[in-house]
């Protein structure tokens, strides 16, 4: 296989790309010059090398506690609990939200098959008691597999008092995930946010 075609293989299998894309992203590279390319191949093979997961609300970032955990700005009394790293991204790229996020699953422990293990639940529930938050909100995607992980979560949070349980009301396109979600939908989303159901 030429390097042409080795290049196309791999890129080919990453998210939304087929043949097509991967081969017009492959002669885009060949008009690059060698130090363009370089630079590309280092931020690639050090991608994973100074991330952490963060102790405290496992985000993945190259500090732990990761960048918005450790900025005093940010309100303290505010917790989201989103699914996935691509929904903490789409809502620290929207703008919409000032308080602190707990990440159930990432790429380095995922959020198998949506099941919440008793490992990130005791992980979630220390974070809760140090934070002791006014509000926690539980932003999961409008997908059967965000409704579970939905369900489970009310469960897990049973025992907590004293503070205000909310989701997002959902403006969201039944079935859509929020990592697609546009910035007034989410924002919305978040603004109309309800008490969960008993
Ligand atoms: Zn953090």
């Amino acid at each position: 296989m030429s390097p042409i075609e080795e290049l196309t293989e791999i890129l080919k299998k990453f998210p939304s790309l087929g043949s097509r894309s991967a081969q017009k992203i492959v002669f885009y590279l060949l008009k690059k010059d060698n130090e363009e390319l370089n630079y590309l191949g280092g931020l690639i093979a050090n991608l994973k090398r100074n991330l952490k997961v963060c102790s405290e609300c496992g985000n993945i970032s190259s500090e732990d506690p990761c960048e918005v955990c450790s900025d005093p700005l940010r309100d303290r009394k505010t917790l989201c609990i989103v699914e996935d790293i691509e929904s903490f991204q789409a809502f620290e790229q929207a703008k919409i939200y000032n308080g602190l996020y707990h990440v159930l699953g990432s790429q380095t422990a995922p959020l198998w098959d949506k099941e919440i293990t008793k490992e990130s639940a005791d992980f979630l529930l220390r974070h809760i008691k140090k934070l002791s938050p006014k509000e926690i909100i539980i932003a999961t995607s409008p997908t059967i597999e965000g409704d579970m992980t939905k369900f489970s979560l009310m469960d897990i949070l049973k025992p907590v008092k004293n503070s205000k349980i909310t989701r997002l009301a959902f403006g969201l396109p039944l079935g859509g995930s929020i990592e697609f979600a546009d910035r007034t939908t989410l924002h919305a989303s978040l603004d109309a946010r309800r008490p969960v159901e008993e």
